[in-house]
């Protein structure tokens, strides 16, 4: 059950035109899902071959899992989809750009491309806050794009975030959250 209306509908990109906009409607469709489990609205999914191999939104609430973030979640589940730990020839899409753990799987799984959607300048580790990307010694560089449908993937993260302020200091029952992940 949702814990508060989400103010965003789901988009419906043409089936026609695959490109990063498209691709990071279906992950800002997850972000939506993602409200409705009452988790902060970040989706991810990975693509290979133009087939969707991963599709996740955040869990750490239903799992109570800290590392369980939307881009984790989607590269398990392509790396088990694929038989291989080895993403080369995947991009991964995310509505927000990745923290530092999820920066540190990205490059980890060596998956090709990723695409985000907001930035995030105070925890973003593929350019926001800092460059992971761009570490000395990397076997592997992945290439990046930032800012596909920054607004709506940065707005939903946003009235999340206030109308949850808004319930805590009414006293209500949902579990704050205290930091973006
Ligand atoms: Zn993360």
């Amino acid at each position: 059950m949702s814990w508060a209306p989400c103010p965003f509908e789901k988009l419906r990109p043409s089936q026609l035109n695959r490109d990063d906009a498209f691709y990071m409607s279906l992950a800002f469709n997850l972000a939506i899902d993602a409200w409705h489990a009452n988790e902060v609205p970040i989706g991810a999914i990975i693509v290979c071959g133009g087939e969707v191999i991963g599709a996740a939104h955040n869990e750490i609430k239903r799992t109570g899992d800290p590392t369980a973030h939307a881009e984790v979640l989607a590269i398990t589940q392509a790396a088990s989809k694929i038989g291989d730990w080895r993403l080369n020839a995947c991009e991964l899409y995310v509505t927000k750009e990745p923290c530092p753990m999820c920066a540190g799987a990205s490059i980890m799984s060596r998956i090709g491309r990723v695409v985000w959607g907001c930035h995030d300048p105070k925890m973003g580790c593929l350019g926001g806050a800092y460059p992971l990307h761009d570490l000395k010694g990397l076997v592997h560089r992945v290439t990046v794009q930032g800012g596909v449908l920054e607004q709506p993937c940065r707005e939903i993260v946003q009235a999340y975030f206030s109308l949850k302020r808004e319930d805590n200091a009414a006293g209500g029952l949902t579990p704050s959250d205290d930091t973006v992940t």
